[in-house]
């Protein structure tokens, strides 16, 4: 990968080109202020990476011809979606963007019984758009090959019936005392459906924790002290993450060094 990295629409790449418009080509022209036979790296979401020329560009439109098309290979070997509770402030954003660098699949937003923010519908769609482009501005900075999905906001109950449709689903509680995270991984297999749920600033009450049990969620503890959300989130992100990591440093070039 280049140092200039773009998550594009597979329509955007035909002919052997990549055609950038809108708010990317004014960043590429105005802001990067990249020239003609600058390369940049156009990620299409699917693991695929194309290494391209600037050909010609404008404020409104970009064109670069491929160079080169590799499989980037920055992805984990286990697809970690985090369930995060809705909490106060800038939380959750700062929660997308640290665990989208550390290498989640996917995110989703719920709200439950001791959520202490409850913004309004419209507010609600206003933040899932800004997390999702804070999801995709830290996944191209941090070298992801694939885009997290950010979803929500959902309920609780909701959130319960998606449990089955993970390999493995943990919900993080304080009052777990046996189970620490990084034992319960140690059976994890490559590609494996992580799902990890950590609760609102007001923690769950034991019957959420009873009801995500019931769904086939496995209490698990991050430690002996209580961790806020979004220290519990992004410790709890690279926990899983970090435990399955191949031993090898990657550079973002796609090299790789033992
Ligand atoms: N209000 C609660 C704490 C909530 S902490 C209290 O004061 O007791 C917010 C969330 O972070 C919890 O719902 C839980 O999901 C997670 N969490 C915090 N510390 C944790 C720990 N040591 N182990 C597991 N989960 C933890």
């Amino acid at each position: 990968m280049t140092d200039h990295r773009f998550f594009v629409e597979p329509e955007q790449i035909s002919d052997g080109r990549v055609t950038i418009r809108g708010p990317q080509a004014r960043q590429i022209c105005a802001v990067l202020r990249l020239q003609t036979g600058d390369t940049i790296s156009a990620l299409d979401g699917s693991g695929c990476c194309h290494i391209a020329r600037i050909g010609s560009l404008t404020r409104d439109e970009v064109i670069a011809e491929i160079i080169e098309t590799s499989q980037a290979d920055t992805e984990a070997r286990v697809r970690l979606t985090l369930a995060q509770a809705l909490a106060k402030g800038h939380k959750v954003e700062m929660v997308v963007q640290k665990a989208t660098e550390l290498g989640i699949s996917g995110m989703v937003v719920f709200a439950s019984e001791r959520t202490i923010v409850r913004p309004a519908e419209d507010k609600i769609r206003n933040r899932l758009a800004r997390w999702r482009s804070i999801a995709r501005e830290a996944a191209e900075q941090s070298c992801r090959a694939v885009l997290p999905d950010v979803d929500g906001v959902i309920g609780f109950d909701d959130l319960v019936q998606r449990v089955s449709q993970f390999d493995k689903a943990f919900v993080a509680w304080e009052k777990e005392k046996g189970l620490l995270l990084r034992e319960a991984l140690k059976d994890a297999e490559t590609g494996n459906r992580i799902l990890l749920i950590v609760g609102p600033e007001g923690g769950f009450s034991e019957d959420e924790v009873s009801q995500a049990i019931a769904a086939g969620a496995v209490p698990i503890s991050l430690g002996a002290r209580t961790l806020r959300t979004e220290t519990a989130a992004i410790a709890g992100c690279a926990i899983v993450l970090h435990s399955v990591e191949q031993a090898v440093s990657r550079n973002c070039s796609g090299d790789t060094k033992s």
